[in-house]
């Protein structure tokens, strides 16, 4: 074995472990462990990593861009393998729109680097900070989940090297049980350290776009039910706190690629300056001062207020049609810079099930009402469609999801996970599952439950086979998995 002293982890040699100590902090601010952060540059450099943690008897959670709302990528007291510098494209084919990315290439870098030769990610999240190692280790899902699955469906094949630093390659054909299982394995079985996906073909820098305004969560899954098949994008965004006959109220976005030929100047509308989201409201104002002045409605009455203001807005709109860029269509979450931060110190968690079609509206009406009883409305929640897919640890079903975002406080903790608990009781009961990349709040009888133990089993076997001394590890792995 190397010498501690020697290993090289992207940052220059003669490492300590407590030089490197830091907060790391859930994307939604709700969570942190002070943790040993290591950020290589190169597959060495990863190596380094691994040897460095066994030789101080510590385990490694991997980190890409630190998107996920819980505790997915924290590893309190541990190692944090930060891949977000390892950020190459590796190889680009304009003609096929096969392209082979570092683990550290965000969504942001690959949609910018591909755009202009009429390519565009197949799956995107609502933001663009997000990396495409961090996607595959969630196996994250777009606004066209139910058409083209999730990311994992796109990922031809990927490199992951192992804790024993042995690089395994990994396909549909080569290694295909660790390749279902690594796609939304969550960091378990290795590091992704190249990826190879397919874009999707474009043929202009602009989708149709239309919108609705559904009075009540029966018109809101009639929207989309009515939709799903001439649209390549639909989401729904819901008023939690509308009640009675207005419960599940919202409004609604569908969009359209243009046909090849519908675009009278594809050039222009595929440049980057086109695409680029303004960094200013009105031309004047600084959106990166936005949640400083949103900071004051973060409290029930004022999001009440917000909701029910967004929702009349939606229903003037209703009906518009227009062309919207591919950025400002998809990123909507970026429009703000830092919005996280209006919900003060405590942060936010997000909940989000995942319920079979013939369940979901009857349990998100449940949910929605649920939440109200207690109240503990949610402040932004967003509706989606979603198919199966054939990834051993899956989130993704025949049905619809519920992003649901809650504030913290210290006063809020306690009743927050006791409406956890009457949430995830509703979710079992409707056969639905749940979603690593939101999670702060699951058991682990609840995860054993949705998952299933024949599942369980199969990645824990995966899991000795590519990770046999358990060095692979994060703050949920240990909560949720860890007896
Ligand atoms: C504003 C916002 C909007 C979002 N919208 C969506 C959405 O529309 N759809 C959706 O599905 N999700 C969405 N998410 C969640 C987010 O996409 C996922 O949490 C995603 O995994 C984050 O990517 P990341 O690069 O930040 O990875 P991290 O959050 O840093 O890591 C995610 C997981 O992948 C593992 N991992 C990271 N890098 C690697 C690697 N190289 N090899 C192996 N494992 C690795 C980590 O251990 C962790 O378990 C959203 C999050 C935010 C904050």
């Amino acid at each position: 074995m190397m010498n501690v002293k020697d290993i090289e982890v992207g940052e220059g040699t003669a490492v300590s472990l407590q030089n490197h100590l830091e907060r790391v902090w859930s994307w939604g601010g709700a969570s942190s462990g002070l943790c040993h952060v290591y950020r290589p540059t190169t597959l060495e450099g990863v190596r380094g990593v691994f040897e460095l943690a066994y030789a101080n008897g510590r385990t490694v959670g991997l980190k890409g861009g630190g998107n996920s709302y819980g505790d997915a990528f924290t590893n309190s007291e541990n190692v944090v393998l930060d891949l977000s510098r390892m950020t190459r494209i590796l190889d680009w084919n304009p003609e096929t729109g096969v392209v082979h990315v570092e683990p550290g290439v965000t969504i942001e870098k690959l949609w910018q680097y591909v755009l202009g030769d009429g390519w565009w990610p197949p799956v995107v999240t609502g933001t663009m900070k997000t990396t495409v190692g961090g996607c595959a280790g969630m196996n994250v899902h777009g606004k066209n989940g139910w058409q083209v699955g999730p990311i994992g469906d796109h990922i031809l094949s990927f490199e992951m090297m192992l804790p024993s630093g042995e690089i395994l390659l990994c396909s549909r054909e080569e290694n295909a049980d660790v390749f279902h299982a690594a796609i939304g394995g969550f960091g378990m079985l290795g590091v992704f350290t190249g990826i190879i996906l397919q874009m999707k073909r474009v043929y202009s820098g602009y989708l149709d776009v239309r919108t609705g305004a559904p009075a009540n969560l029966g018109e809101m899954f009639s929207f989309f039910e009515e939709n799903l098949d001439r649209s390549n994008y639909i989401v729904g965004w819901i008023d939690a706190f509308a009640k009675g006959d207005a419960l599940g109220r919202g409004d609604a976005h569908l969009a359209n690629y243009l046909p090849p030929g519908a675009d009278p100047n594809p050039q222009e509308s595929l440049s980057l300056d086109h695409q680029n989201i303004a960094d200013t409201l009105f031309g004047l104002f600084p959106k990166s001062a936005m949640w400083m002045f949103m900071r004051p409605l973060m409290n029930n009455l004022g999001t009440s207020l917000v909701n029910t203001a967004k929702y009349y807005a939606g229903r003037m709109g209703n009906g518009k049609q227009y062309r919207q860029t591919h950025a400002a269509f998809h990123f909507l979450l970026d429009y703000v810079p830092q919005w996280k931060r209006s919900y003060g110190a405590g942060g936010l968690i997000q909940y989000q099930p995942f319920i079979p079609k013939e369940n979901a509206r009857e349990a998100f009406a449940e949910m929605l009402r649920t939440c109200q009883k207690h109240d503990l409305p949610n402040y932004l929640t967003v509706f989606k469609r979603h198919r199966p897919d054939d990834f051993l640890m899956s989130h993704g079903l025949d049905g619809y999801s519920l992003a649901m975002d809650f504030l913290i406080t210290d006063g809020r903790r306690p009743t927050l996970a006791a409406l956890a608990k009457e949430l995830d009781a509703i979710v079992l009961a409707a056969n639905g599952r749940f979603y690593f990349a939101k999670d702060s709040t699951l058991r682990p009888e609840v995860a054993r439950a949705f998952l299933g133990a024949e599942a369980i089993e199969q990645f824990t076997a995966l899991k000795a086979r590519c990770d046999p001394d358990n060095l692979l590890q994060t703050d949920l792995w240990r909560r949720l998995f860890v007896e």
